[in-house]
């Protein structure tokens, strides 16, 4: 492959700089495909997740068009509009935007819930360049035009998929109805299911298609693990697999916040650094155990999937599905927090004999079969009577390579 600079991409003076400045050397892949045609004024389908490189793809071109109009945007109103699924995203892509805009004098602002309203509707009283938020929040704004979308001339709307599987395609749609008919759009999602696509065909004029492939590039680099036991097992095992120090920066999902809650508890008793992310969290409560995790102050995030969406934190080096999702789709979302930029990772799974049934599922979906560590599961007929305690084979360390005693589930 050959490679291409960021300066051939036909990118400014000041933003060249910044991305010095941010230690980006050589643009990725999905930086490589989109930045040019971007300039060029296209609408863009992207078909990539979150650690492709997307979110500078997008902003790079966006910051280049509005620096050059050197137009004051007027109260109320923005040039730019980024929609993401979560806060956390959100504040993720603001980082960026800020981070690459460093060399502009450009205006961003992050209208997302869970923070002060009061601040965000002060912040657009002097107007935005770019507005980077969440649907529920963005809506509201616009309502009490408080924000206004007139002028809009850049949309981007970032992992579409997740942003209709928790449920925003009204928003979606009454911010869609709000904006100029001549503008830029860019659409991402991680996967292309119809209801998406047809979003994109109302949104898109004759776009650019770009697709990152995930599974072929992630997928070898996760080894991926599972246990079979009983429910009431599974605390017991994670207690006992969290005494090998190889696991050192662990993200434990659970189905729900309520299980977060306790199996947080659980570890918090057992001395273990740890907090708990998901939807009944404050803002604060959020950014707080984000930071922890980050910086290493916490060992453990236990998390649900929406709250853990697009979490970008390197060096995790285990994924545990404490419990399995209902979705075989969130699966890959979730073992793609760890082996990010290019490292190795592992995922453990736990599964109930409740939770067979979507294991295959997820199995057949990744064509792929997880590796079975300890006993086997029993024939569907025959259901485990006692919760297993963590034997020997499942105190194995995770770190071991090569040796670990495991037989395929295939
Ligand atoms: P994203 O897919 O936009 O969430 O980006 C994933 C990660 O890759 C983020 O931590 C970015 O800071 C990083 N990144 C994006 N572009 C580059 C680049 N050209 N060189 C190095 N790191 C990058």
């Amino acid at each position: 492959m050959t490679q291409t600079t960021f300066t051939a991409l036909g990118l400014s003076e000041p933003l060249l700089r910044a991305l010095e400045t941010r230690k980006f050397e050589t643009p990725t892949p999905i930086q490589a495909d989109t930045i040019p045609a971007l300039l060029a004024g296209k609408d863009l389908l992207g078909v990539a997740q979150t650690g492709s490189g997307k979110t500078a793809a997008f902003t790079l071109p966006i910051l280049q068009h509005l620096a050059a109009q050197q137009i004051r945007p007027a109260p109320f109103v923005t040039r730019a509009v980024i929609l993401a699924p979560t806060r956390e995203l959100a504040l993720q892509i603001d980082e960026t935007v800020r981070a690459l805009s460093i060399n502009l004098r450009l205006r961003t602002v992050v209208i997302i819930g869970g923070a002060s309203r009061f601040k965000q509707v002060e912040a657009m009283r002097r107007g935005a360049d770019i507005v980077i938020g969440t649907p529920g929040r963005v809506c509201d704004l616009m309502q009490t035009r408080e924000l206004q979308l007139g002028a809009v001339t850049h949309f981007v709307l970032d992992e579409a998929d997740r942003m209709l599987d928790l449920g925003f395609i009204k928003d979606i749609r009454r911010i869609v109805a709000a904006l100029p008919p001549r503008r830029q759009s860019c659409l991402f999602s991680a996967t292309m299911p119809a209801e998406v696509a047809s979003l994109a065909n109302s949104l898109l004029r004759d776009p650019i298609r770009v697709e990152i492939a995930r599974k072929e590039e992630t997928a070898p680099k996760i080894e991926q693990f599972v246990h079979h036991l009983a429910q009431s097992g599974k605390q017991s095992l994670l207690l006992s697999m969290l005494q090998d120090e190889a696991l050192s920066r662990v993200i434990v999902f659970t189905r729900t916040k309520h299980g977060a809650n306790k199996v947080a508890s659980v570890l918090e008793n057992a001395g273990i650094q740890v907090n708990a992310i998901h939807g009944n969290k404050s803002q604060p409560q959020r950014e707080k155990a984000l930071r922890d995790f980050r910086s290493g102050r916490a060992r453990v995030l236990v998390a649900t999937d929406i709250a853990a969406r697009g979490i970008d934190v390197t060096g995790i080096s285990h994924v545990i599905n404490f419990d399995l999702p209902v979705e075989a789709e969130s699966y890959v979302h979730r073992i793609g927090r760890t082996a990010r930029a290019g490292a190795a990772g592992i995922a453990i799974s736990f599964c109930d004999p409740s939770e067979r049934a979507v294991l295959r599922q997820i199995e057949r979906q990744m064509n792929y079969s997880i590796t079975v560590v300890g006993d086997a599961p029993p024939p569907m007929s025959q259901q485990p009577k006692r919760p297993s305690a963590p034997g020997q084979a499942q105190r194995r360390r995770y770190n071991d390579r090569g040796n670990r005693g495991m037989r395929s589930a295939a």
